[in-house]
């Protein structure tokens, strides 16, 4: 072997050996003096940052994204002023639940986040392989996940947990019954749709407002893996969907989504019979049809995971002119808590990393803060309004102003939104194996849950579809009576 890098501390100094410790003889103990020693040991020490509480262990590509349809009847953005432009982008897909180590193939619901690196700015998604969530109230966020990780005592992941919260919040039962559809467990990370989820808006020239759902259609087609399939794989091989998306991308076999919106004009939201803007709802597709817009690649492997992957910081709030959010509650929420979670694992400065920089100019006042790495903007004035050519705002990107009302107040969120009846229609649009997969996957989670639990969550069940709660029912082995009644 020959090696022609000379190789140094992190000062630069070279090495004069790298195998052996600086002791007081060769059976003596280390010296303090060994500053080598320290270097590698200290950094070692901190070569993690704390691995996100959810979403921890995920898979990620480069791509591109390219319009195929104008969207700029609804949006100034120019990234999709015209069919034929084209944008960089960065994709990371990740189970939720489980932990950095975790295996790819557990049954859970996809991240699907996406960065795009427009002339504008950067317009990031984030999204999962499911339209809709299982709570609408951000209030029930963190406790909805403390459900679904470990038990406090046991450390230990915990169907009863789960189910409890479940049967409690009815409103995730429309994401319950997709988690334990056969699209619970996506083959792979090629094989899913991506939706935006959340309800998010577009503005164009003339200050009208449109509210938007995008969607991300796999061109592969959807596959799925079985309980069974998914824990054999599982017990090959943790790391399977990550490893198949790194294979496919090397061996040329680039996957592709069809991107499509649906949009609704602003007036509308105000008397559409959904709540538009309800993350347990879709918009069906008969009110507000899919419009392709676009097709996105990825075709490029980062070339180191934790600079690229780990370090990725995907944020809703970032959105060139000509795109905003919406009043859901749960996207608000986002807004806050996804910068908030960078800045605790990754620091103030996050921004700045290769991943996550825009690809166009970044003009801010921001200024110092922990690992600033770049030139900090050198001796640019670092305040406005100045005298010295600093940046300066443009007023004609104002987003137009939005109406809202109301007294302020802690609303009942399940007043005038049921939880049911799209639970209902996705149950009754699956083909005879497929109820039959989701009704069996359901049986299995629920089989050692506490009698009460399963008699509550039965009858939400039987209320989207009285089938669908006799099915789940009778595997369990409880009269279909005694839930009818309780769904009453
Ligand atoms: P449509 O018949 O127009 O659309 C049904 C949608 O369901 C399609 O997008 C299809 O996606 C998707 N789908 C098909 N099989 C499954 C499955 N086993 N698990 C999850 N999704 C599946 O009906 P509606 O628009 O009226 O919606 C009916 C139900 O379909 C909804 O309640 C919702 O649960 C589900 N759905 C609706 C979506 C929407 O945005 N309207 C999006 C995704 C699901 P594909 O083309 O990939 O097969």
């Amino acid at each position: 072997m020959t090696h022609t890098t000379k190789m140094t501390t992190a000062a630069g100094t070279p090495v004069a050996d790298n195998q052996n410790s600086l002791t007081a003889g060769p059976r003596g103990p280390v010296l303090m003096q060994d500053y080598r020693l320290m270097e590698k040991m200290a950094h070692f020490n901190r070569e993690r940052v704390p691995e996100r509480v959810v979403h921890a262990k995920g898979a990620g590509a480069y791509g591109t994204l390219t319009v195929t349809k104008s969207l700029s009847r609804y949006t100034r953005a120019g990234l999709f002023a015209k069919a034929g432009n084209r944008c960089d982008m960065f994709a990371r897909f990740s189970t939720v639940a489980g932990e950095m180590g975790s295996a790819d193939t557990a049954r859970d619901p996809r991240g699907f986040a996406l960065k795009f690196y427009s002339e504008e700015g950067n317009w990031d998604l984030v999204g999962n392989n499911t339209p809709v969530f299982f709570v609408r109230d951000p209030l029930k966020f963190s406790d909805f996940i403390h459900s679904q990780k470990r038990d406090p005592a046991t450390g230990l992941r915990d169907n009863t947990m789960q189910w409890d919260f479940w049967s409690l919040s009815p409103e995730s039962l429309h994401q319950v019954t997709t988690l334990f559809s056969d699209r619970g467990i996506p083959a792979t990370l090629r094989h899913m749709n991506g939706y935006s989820s959340h309800t998010y808006s577009l503005w164009n020239e003339s200050g009208e407002r449109f509210w938007v759902k995008w969607h991300f259609k796999t061109l592969q087609g959807n596959k799925t893996l079985t309980n069974d399939a998914a824990a054999v794989i599982a017990g090959k091989d943790l790391d399977f969907h990550r490893r198949d998306l790194h294979a496919a991308i090397e061996r040329g076999d680039f996957p592709k989504w069809q991107v499509q919106v649906q949009i609704m004009p602003e007036a509308e939201a105000a008397t559409y019979r959904i709540h538009p803007f309800d993350l347990t709802k879709v918009w069906p597709h008969r009110d507000y049809p899919l419009i392709d817009v676009g097709v996105m690649e990825l075709n490029r492997n980062p070339g180191n995971y934790f600079a690229e992957v780990e370090q990725a910081a995907f944020e809703p709030g970032n959105m060139p002119p000509g795109m905003g959010a919406s009043p859901d509650k749960m996207l608000q929420a986002r807004l806050l808590s996804y910068p908030d979670a960078h800045r605790y694992r990754v620091g103030i400065n996050y921004a700045a990393l290769p991943v996550n920089k825009p690809h166009c100019p970044v003009n801010t006042y921001h200024r110092d803060g922990q690992t600033r790495f770049d030139g900090n903007d050198g001796g640019r004035v670092n305040y406005e309004p100045n005298s010295f050519n600093g940046p300066m705002e443009d007023l004609t990107l104002k987003e137009p102003p939005l109406k809202i009302s109301g007294d302020a107040d802690s609303y009942d969120h399940h007043e005038g939104n049921e939880d049911f009846s799209q639970a209902g229609d996705l149950y009754r649009l699956m083909s005879a194996d497929q109820k039959a997969q989701l009704i069996g996957n359901l049986v299995s989670a629920l089989a050692l849950v506490p009698r009460d639990i399963q008699v509550r969550q039965l009858g939400h069940f039987y209320k989207a579809d009285p089938d669908y709660g006799a099915g789940v029912a009778s595997g369990l082995g409880i009269a279909v009576e005694a839930i009818a009644g309780k769904a009453a």
